[in-house]
């Protein structure tokens, strides 16, 4: 999804998420497994538990978590951003909403992400708080419905500290999940996973660039440093091609090697 209202199975998968393996083990156990063994926890009268907070520094993976968990389930997935809610439909804001979790129920099993929760809160200051206010009761209306059929809602923000408290009772965004920035052996993990899919030359020691040249470095600018390196090769090989009288580019020369991760670092 990209629109509101509008989902798919996302095409993220576990192994494109580095590091984050107690998310992956909570989101198994939460998510993807009641969605595929409904029966047993039906059976075992499981109240099951639907609503999450996911709050860290930015480019940690949240919403890559997210749509790999749904994608795990087989499950559809819509992205909702806070700021954008309250932008879009002022005037007309608990229809909105409702509409949003019609709408997830009628493609369920579904997860909802709500990223930017912290735009909704009714101390933001006196302008539009009325707004917000009724936006974020008809929230918790929704959250609240009891029996909530196969949809699950994850909420994300930076900024914990401004989240709503109504929101984090139980059975709303109940479960919180710490998303921190990545220590040496995730960030391992985490440049693999990014370096999975690009032609990466053997000799390039992804576990030594990553603990040793990027301290402090999140996710997002692990995919950064890769996408530079990137360019780097390419340009490269043009230059090279340019330069050269053969017009036939050697294909299997085509790879990122460890002077482009140093010119991008
Ligand atoms: P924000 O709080 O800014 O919305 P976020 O925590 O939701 O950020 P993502 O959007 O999930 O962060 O991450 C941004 C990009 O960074 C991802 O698309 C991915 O390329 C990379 N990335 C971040 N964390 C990871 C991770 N744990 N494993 C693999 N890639 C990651």
């Amino acid at each position: 999804l990209t629109r509101e209202g509008f989902s798919i199975v996302p095409d993220v998968k576990w192994d494109d998420v580095g590091g984050l393996d107690h998310l992956r083990l909570q989101f198994n156990r939460y998510i993807v497994r009641p969605i595929k063994k409904p029966d047993i926890y039906k059976a075992f009268g499981v109240d099951l538990e639907t609503g999450f907070l996911l709050y860290g520094p930015p480019g940690c993976g949240k919403t890559l978590i997210a749509k790999a968990a749904a994608n795990e389930a087989g499950a559809n997935f819509m992205h909702i951003k806070g700021a954008e809610l309250l932008n879009k439909y002022v005037g007309e804001s608990e229809l909105a909403i409702r509409t949003l979790f019609q709408r997830a129920r009628t493609c369920a099993p579904c997860v909802i992400f709500f990223d930017e929760v912290d735009a909704l809160t009714t101390s933001r200051g006196k302008e539009g708080a009325w707004v917000v206010e009724r936006l974020l009761n008809q929230f918790l209306v929704e959250l609240d419905g009891g029996e909530r059929r196969n949809v699950y809602v994850i909420g994300a923000t930076n900024r914990p500290d401004v989240v709503d408290p109504a929101f984090l009772r139980p059975g709303r965004f109940g479960n919180l999940l710490y998303v921190p920035l990545p220590n040496a052996d995730e960030r391992a993990s985490i440049l693999k996973a990014i370096a999975r899919k690009k032609p990466i030359d053997p000799s390039v020691d992804l576990d030594g660039i990553a603990k040793n040249n990027c301290e402090g470095f999140s996710g997002a600018d692990l995919a950064h440093l890769v996408q530079k390196a990137t360019f780097q090769a390419v340009e490269e090989m043009i230059g090279s091609s340019e330069s050269s009288e053969d017009d036939v580019t050697d294909i299997t020369q085509c790879t990122i090697k460890t002077r482009h991760f140093e010119q991008a670092l």
